[in-house]
């Protein structure tokens, strides 16, 4: 294929949409087949594969039994522990037979929601596998996040049971979990049933868990061994809930569907990760995102593949232990965050090149921005390929990317995250008049509806909200918003992502919602008021900077007293929402530019302490804030 014959396949997959997915359907299990490709009576919610009944276990397992039993399917590495196994697919089927009777004993059951809040044990995947055997949708809480956090996800998936550890492991440093297992009981008004705890051998007490806890080892031995049916489900039924951060202080449950997902994220192990069944895949990332849902988890089992799920620091015990477990298991796509990769090149260059790594055919980044030196170095030191590839949790696969079919052979363009994926009517908006924009001028990068397969169905919960946050900026009320600035090169029609347009931060490939952070610092009995923003950083994409108001102002004026608060400011960020919402500095000030209407001017602070202009102050109340800003730390003039 060269990229003229991808350019007609991505066209097709857009005027002939009913064609070229009902061909793609074919590369998973269909219990029953499915009725019509696409039902878009009710724009914007999408519907795909109706009729159609399969599984996502079903898919990922038990197909694979026949051809590739002992192949490996899972290697799991962890250099926290220490551990290291690998399972083949009849091994996997095992244990996710084992765990999807235990909860079923538990009375879960077709539509029932488990929380899963788990660091990177395989024993997470088991869960989330067990829960869709089930036909139970599982909502998984990134293991890092703090208990109100995961207390306010409780409360809005309401589970019947939720699976968790003792503790989690960073860095070498045990964090245990019970703490914030048993505050999250008690704050959440719909606490789980039961609460499953996966005890790992390290030194950490097993959560109370208001008496509801059970040590997952005694479910096992009890049910080791048997078998549960799969329960088909319908293709539009939900699989899975994974919050995700915006600007409100609330986050919203994305909801994918079953048959749509499992159709994307197959077809994409084909022609975006251009892999083949029976290969390695190394994802590089934690289930708790999205990226882990599809890349360490899904796509690569459904595809046939074996996939390396790895507990660590990529420079613990050395920066080579990567590149080492690519040697070792002969790995042969990768797939991480330039955060990641730019840790890595503050190391020592030696490592890159110490561990024979020619089994990699391709280096996948996403998350955040991939800057061309961080691709330049990666793709030199490596003598591999490295592919830029933009997407969201919402979407859940790639909307663009360097790699599609035609694209192998062709020069990568550092700093471009590439061309539409097939699937992705890809459209650049104005900010203000919600018209598109012709190429080579910046927009909002849009995508026509009815989105492809594997892209959110809805909100859990609150179509309303779907609506209203996605598909409300333009004049056109089937154009979904992803809020990113983009531009389109109207020369080969590449495209380049240039940061969201909203007040999200990204703070290594992790998305953080502003209002969250603030929420969080206000609730200090010291602080009247705070802004939180994202702010570059050449390692991390951005930084958190908070800036507060102190209910004393005198307090600030000692530098015992501002070190105290700023101490504290940032311990209540740990504690309600978790670490990596951590503000980097603490910056107090007199008040908070607002608009006349009372709303937080967050982007004049940001282009402040980045030296850029504040921009149009026209609706400023008081000027006098800003100046309050500039007199503050990192600001340069
Ligand atoms: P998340 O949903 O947490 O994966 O965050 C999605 C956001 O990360 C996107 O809306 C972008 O702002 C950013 N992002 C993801 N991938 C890329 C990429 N390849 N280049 C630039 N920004 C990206």
């Amino acid at each position: 294929m060269s990229i003229q014959d991808y350019r007609a396949f991505h066209r097709r997959s857009i005027e002939d949409k009913e064609g070229f997915w009902a061909e793609q359907a074919r590369m998973i299990y269909w219990h029953k087949d499915f009725e019509r490709v696409l039902d878009f009576s009710r724009p914007p919610f999408a519907k795909w594969f109706l009729g159609g009944e399969t599984n996502l276990c079903h898919n990922a397992v038990d197909r694979h039994l026949e051809d590739r039993a002992e192949q490996n399917a899972l290697v799991y590495v962890s250099t926290e522990t220490g551990e290291q196994k690998s399972y083949t697919y009849r091994e996997l089927y095992g244990e996710v037979n084992t765990f999807a009777a235990s909860l079923k004993e538990l009375g879960v059951g077709r539509g029932d929601r488990v929380v899963i809040y788990m660091p990177m044990m395989v024993e997470a995947i088991f869960a989330m596998l067990a829960c869709v055997r089930l036909g139970a949708i599982h909502s998984v809480v990134f293991g890092g996040f703090a208990a109100e956090n995961l207390a306010k996800r409780i409360d809005d998936a309401k589970p019947k049971v939720m699976v968790t550890a003792n503790a989690g492991v960073r860095g070498g440093r045990v964090i245990p979990y019970r703490p914030l297992v048993d505050e999250a009981m008690e704050a959440t008004g719909h606490p789980p049933e039961t609460v499953v705890i996966c005890r790992r051998e390290v030194d950490a007490e097993m959560p109370q868990a208001a008496g509801r806890g059970m040590d997952y080892a005694d479910l096992r031995r009890k049910h080791e061994g048997e078998e549960v049916p799969v329960e088909w489900v319908e293709s539009s039924e939900p699989s899975y809930i994974l919050y995700t951060s915006g600007t409100t202080g609330t986050p919203k449950g994305v909801q994918r569907d079953t048959g749509g997902h499992a159709v994307a994220l197959t077809s994409s192990m084909k022609h975006v990760f251009a892999s083949n069944p029976g290969e390695t895949m190394f994802t590089a990332s934690d289930i708790g995102w999205v990226v882990g849902h599809s890349y360490i988890v899904y796509a690569p089992l459904m595809y046939g593949m074996a996939s390396i799920v790895y507990e660590g620091l990529p420079i613990r015990p050395d920066p080579g232990i990567w590149w080492r477990i690519v040697q070792d298991h002969g790995v042969n796509i990768m797939f991480t965050s330039p955060t990641a990769i730019r840790a890595l090149r503050r190391q020592d260059p030696e490592y890159m090149t110490k561990y024979d790594t020619s089994t990699l055919r391709n280096l996948f980044l996403a998350g955040e921005p991939l800057d061309e030196p961080t691709s330049r170095w990666a793709a030199e030191s490596l003598g591999t390929s490295v592919r830029d590839n933009y997407w969201q949790t919402e979407t859940g696969w790639p909307i663009l990317s360097s790699m599609l079919p035609g694209l192998e052979d062709e020069p990568v363009v550092a700093g471009s995250a590439g061309y539409p994926v097939y699937g992705y009517d890809v459209r650049l908006m104005h900010e203000v008049t919600g018209e598109e924009v012709p190429a080579g001028e910046r927009g909002i990068v849009a995508i026509k509806a009815p989105l492809p397969p594997g892209c959110m169905s809805t909100i859990w919960g609150d179509d309303e909200r779907f609506v209203q946050t996605y598909f409300s900026d333009f004049p056109d009320p089937e154009m979904y918003s992803t809020f990113d600035w983009g531009v389109k090169d109207e020369r080969d029609g590449r495209y380049y992502i240039m940061g969201r347009s909203d007040d999200v931060i990204n703070v290594s490939g992790h998305r953080l919602g502003t209002r969250e952070i603030e929420e969080a610092i206000s609730d200090h009995p010291e602080v009247a008021e705070a802004a939180a923003v994202g702010v570059k950083d050449e390692y991390k994409g951005q930084v958190v900077l908070a800036y507060v108001v102190p209910k004393d102002g005198g307090k600030v004026e000692t530098d015992a007293g501002r070190a105290e608060l700023e101490q504290s400011v940032k311990d209540i960020v740990d504690r309600k929402v978790g670490a990596i919402a951590r503000p980097a500095s603490v910056y107090f000030v007199e008040a908070l530019p607002k608009t006349r209407s009372g709303k937080l001017l967050r982007r004049s602070i940001q282009a402040l302490a980045e030296s850029r202009d504040p921009g149009d102050l026209s609706t400023l109340e008081d000027p006098g804030t800003l100046d309050s800003v500039r007199a503050t730390g990192p600001v340069r003039k």
